[in-house]
């Protein structure tokens, strides 16, 4: 699906400030974590243990969480595929902004489509100013073990036909091809998973 465009004559504007003098100033690169997985693999718990560490450590890092946008941002947007693409399309924006104002965002979202996943990545690499690090943690834990967590009782409801189109069950979930990283919460613990993603911003020099 591509985005309709509604606004007519709207042109970016272009400040003074270059990113290198921003980042600089700051002494903060910005980059996008973007977790994906199935629904209960760990991405939350993960991102949020992540961003306890990070803050800890004085990186300015922000965590864009699945439930608390469509609470907010997304809150006009439902699961069918449309708007599962078009909840995405927007977290990229988002997470891109961020990563420009030099903020670690965190994204935990089941984005289970590889296209909507490679139209964030895309936005990055083509962020004015540069491209922006978007690293892509798949969050790979097999279907049984979500389903036997299940926090939030959704596999359940699911199963019983209670929600239609749930990723795993009724709605596939797209695993990505070549992700930055693989963690894999059934056989890691959540400070493995969180040593990997430290291990992954440092290698790319997000971290100083
Ligand atoms: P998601 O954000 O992917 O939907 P959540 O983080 O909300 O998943 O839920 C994952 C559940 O699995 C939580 O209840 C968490 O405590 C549990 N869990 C158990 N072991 C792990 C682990 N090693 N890594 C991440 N989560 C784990």
């Amino acid at each position: 699906m591509t985005t309709a465009v509604k606004a007519t004559n709207v042109h970016w504007h272009e400040g003074d400030l270059t990113r290198a003098e921003r980042f600089g100033a700051l002494k903060s690169r910005g980059a996008t974590l973007w977790f994906t997985g199935l629904s209960a693999s760990g991405k939350s718990t993960i991102a949020a243990a992540l961003e306890q560490v990070l803050v800890t450590r004085g990186v300015h890092c922000y965590r864009l969480d699945g439930d608390n946008i469509r609470m907010g941002l997304n809150k006009n947007l439902g699961f069918s595929a449309e708007d599962r693409a078009e909840n995405i399309r927007r977290i990229g924006e988002v997470a891109k902004l961020f990563a420009d104002a030099g903020v670690v965002a965190l994204t935990s979202f089941i984005s289970p489509y590889r296209k909507d996943r490679d139209l964030c990545r895309d936005l990055h690499a083509k962020a004015t100013g540069g491209a922006l690090p978007f690293l892509e943690v798949f969050v790979d834990t097999p279907i049984g073990v979500c389903e036997q967590r299940d926090p939030k009782g959704l596999y359940k409801k699911a199963r019983a036909g209670q929600i239609k189109g749930f990723t795993g069950i009724d709605d596939p979930y797209e695993a990505p091809e070549n992700p930055e990283l693989v963690l894999r919460p059934a056989t890691m613990s959540v400070a493995d998973s969180v040593a990997a993603c430290l291990r992954l911003l440092e290698s790319r020099g997000i971290l100083g």
